[in-house]
């Protein structure tokens, strides 16, 4: 459908996929901190990381200098069935809102895993399978990350053990068993299988658990089983440069229909939608040859970059995994069970925390039920019933839209609408019957949560 000659979806042909990621730490000039050795304070080396990681993602997480990675074929044509995504133009959500602003999103939810999850495990799963190993241990929060690495491990024949946050376990079992369909194994986190579980289970009986202890669990079992390593959904380097598909593909469907966005939006978890989504954009910027809002989405009861401190922390609650330097709230802060499972990790990708630090983009919070107000306007109108992460985003996006409607400017605005909420029913069930809470730390809360901070000078 083309309307003022713009058409309703955008769409690549399946041979313009982008066939290389896009390293977005290659165009910056404040590269992100080096991630620390917990034990010696020093920056670690591959091969101090080999036996966590696969060799070839090791490569790719401490690589600041290459600006292009080739995509394996193997991995495209995994790709290929379900991606080029649509970048899709709002008319139905202008209209409501009465904007002069054109609203596009990046679609990525068209998948069984439901999130743009899949375009990393795919990634990390193909590595390891590739390396000979047996399997992958991993943690996940609301669920999305397991599953699709559970669709990846299945594809290639891997083998996939999931600690899963209990509160989602609990809340969730719908998306547990797609992933057990699919084969993988899932333990409730924290789980008496791991020292660092019952440790964390002797100090806080009846946790809920987050996704720090999850991590902490996963990176134990795979380190103590050989031809096991850990795989993680979000926040480090290697997630980012798989996730640049998303911006590389945005970019190329602006590009055909002539349009520039001045405003790009995304959630912020760990930051991997994000820093995928504004990859290319980001990198315009960086070399100065384009300019662009970049705005992150995150929970006001999780907000590592609006009240989190620049900091190195420890990226699990279990304090074993490597310190990355980022906006956190402490490795030891649980935020009060939301709904947005995908946000609730406390701290940020090192890269998203770099640029945020240097003025380059910016960030902002927003409540529950705010962020649900919005993803019932956007499922009313354009049809989608938008994931719990993916409404922070649609928030922003409106609140953007509704601006241009006070000052009549006619902004180009994008947001990553990165998955849909059919498993997140219960909350939805919640917002309808009006009994959905919002819950925002006091600074008596965060600073427990600081206290925790290793003592790095860095
Ligand atoms: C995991 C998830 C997020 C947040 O993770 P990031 O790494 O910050 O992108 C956002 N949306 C959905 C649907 C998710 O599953």
């Amino acid at each position: 459908m083309l309307v003022n000659n713009i058409p309703y979806k955008t769409y690549l042909a399946e041979s313009e996929i982008p066939n290389a990621w896009y390293n977005l730490r290659a165009d910056m000039k404040v590269k992100p901190a080096p991630l620390l050795n917990p034990g010696t304070g020093k920056p670690l080396t591959a091969d101090e990381l080999t036996p966590i990681f696969c060799e070839e993602l090791v490569k790719q997480e401490l690589d600041n200098d290459t600006p292009y990675f080739p995509i394996p074929k193997e991995i495209l044509d995994f790709y290929k069935m379900y991606r080029p995504s649509p970048l899709v133009r709002a008319y139905c959500l202008e209209k409501v809102l009465d904007t002069p602003a054109r609203i596009y999103y990046k679609f990525e939810g068209n998948n069984t895993s439901g999130s743009h999850k899949l375009n990393s495990a795919i990634a990390q799963a193909y590595y390891a399978k590739q390396q000979g190993l047996k399997g992958v241990t991993t943690e996940t929060g609301a669920g999305q990350w397991g599953t699709a690495l559970s669709m990846a491990c299945a594809y290639l024949g891997l083998d996939c053990k999931v600690f899963m946050v209990k509160v989602s376990y609990e809340q969730k079992p719908f998306r547990r068993e797609v992933m057990r369909t699919y084969g993988a194994s899932v333990t409730p986190s924290p789980s008496m299988e791991t020292e660092v579980g019952k440790k964390i289970l002797a100090e806080h009986p009846g946790t809920t658990g987050s996704l720090g202890c999850a991590i902490s669990e996963a990176v134990e079992v795979a380190v103590k089983n050989p031809g096991y390593r850990y795989v993680l959904g979000s926040v480090l380097n290697q997630v980012l440069l798989h996730q640049s598909i998303i911006g590389l593909e945005a970019k190329a469907a602006f590009d055909k229909i002539g349009v520039r966005p001045d405003i790009i939006i995304g959630c912020a978890g760990g930051g991997s939608n994000l820093g995928g989504l504004i990859a290319p954009f980001m990198g315009e910027k960086l070399r100065g040859e384009a300019d662009y809002r970049i705005i992150a989405v995150e929970p006001a009861s999780c907000p590592s970059f609006t009240r989190g401190k620049f900091a190195y922390d420890f990226c699990d609650t279990g304090m074993i995994c490597p310190l990355a330097k980022m906006y956190t709230l402490g490795s030891s802060f649980i935020p009060s069970p939301n709904h947005a499972g995908g946000l609730r990790f406390h701290g940020m990708s090192t890269v998203l925390s770099q640029l945020y630090h240097d003025g380059l983009m910016e960030a902002r919070a927003v409540e529950q039920t705010s962020v649900f107000e919005a993803a019932e306007l956007f499922a009313r109108s354009e049809g989608i019933l938008p994931a719990p992460e993916s409404s922070h985003a649609i928030r922003a996006a409106i609140d953007e839209a509704l601006k241009c409607r006070e000052t009549g400017e006619q902004k180009d605005i994008l947001f990553g609408l990165t998955g849909t909420g059919y498993f997140d029913l219960k909350a939805y069930e919640q917002f309808n019957d009006g009994t959905m809470t919002d819950y925002i730390p006091t600074d008596e809360d965060l600073a427990k949560g600081f206290a925790g901070l290793p003592k790095i000078d860095a």
